[in-house]
């Protein structure tokens, strides 16, 4: 089922724009280098997002260069990693994925992605151990390669599927899934945008994965799930929407 906000534009256009207006703009400020997004995303997977920016911290106090930790002993890279979920795997993999991109370049860089087509690009990334699409399209997007992916995560996964924007049931289906619905025009950062919204805002604050808040949804009019939630918050909707009929402005 395809969530309707408009009769010529892409439903994310719709959707980003009610969320922008409930949670603001969420513009790149900084970009890293591709082979540092890498090795953060890398160590994000399955682990909350304070956990594995200290454990990325830890492992650039640690090692003076990306090429240092390629060639560090496994227990002192699982030292950094600290609690990260699956700190075993991520201490054996991470480093061998720096040693291919050094064996197949000559040198530690991403930098070449710039030049290929996104699909390249991930499949590239997503040959190296430990990377799939969601990091694979998170080292694309996030660092300072800026090209157009979106990063699926569970909270987007999860958001879209309740939107009615996909039925994959895993990730690189919604990735394309997503993917098919993005205007044409819109930037690396519009795609960083609309990630940050449904991740942090909608898919965290709002709806949630075991209890979504329906009643207090800037998308519930629209979307196909509203009331997916308790008793209660269908409760609280419908004092809620009663509340802000007067002041809605419908989406052209
Ligand atoms: S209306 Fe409910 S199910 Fe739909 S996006 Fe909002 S919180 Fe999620």
């Amino acid at each position: 089922m395809q969530l309707s906000l408009g009769l010529s534009r892409s439903p994310l256009e719709g959707i980003r724009d009610r969320l922008l207006a409930e949670f603001g703009p969420q513009r790149p400020v900084a970009r890293m280098d591709p082979v540092s997004q890498l090795v953060k995303s890398s160590i994000s997977t399955r682990t909350e997002d304070a956990v594995s920016w200290a454990a990325f911290l830890r492992l650039r106090a640690a090692f003076k260069c990306w090429e240092d930790l390629a060639r560090a002993e496994e227990a002192l890279v699982l030292d950094g990693l600290g609690d990260v979920a699956g700190a075993c795997d991520k201490a054996r993999r991470l480093p061998l994925a720096l040693r291919m991109i050094e064996a197949r370049i000559g040198w530690l860089s991403l930098s070449h992605l710039r030049n290929l087509s996104v699909d390249a690009a991930r499949h590239e990334l997503q040959s190296l151990p430990g990377v799939g699409t969601k990091v694979s399209a998170s080292v694309l997007n996030f660092s300072s390669l800026a090209i157009r992916a979106l990063v699926v995560d569970s909270h987007v996964h999860r958001t879209a599927l309740r939107l009615g924007l996909t039925d994959a049931a895993d990730a690189t289906g919604a990735y394309h899934a997503l993917m098919a619905l993005v205007p044409e025009h819109w930037t690396a950062d519009d795609l960083f945008e609309l990630h940050w919204l449904m991740k942090r805002g909608l898919g965290q604050m709002l709806c949630l994965e075991d209890t979504p808040q329906c009643g207090a949804c800037t998308l519930k009019q629209a979307c196909p799930k509203t009331g997916v939630g308790r008793k209660a918050d269908i409760l609280a909707w419908r004092q809620r929407d009663a509340r802000v009929e007067k002041v809605t402005v419908p989406i052209p």
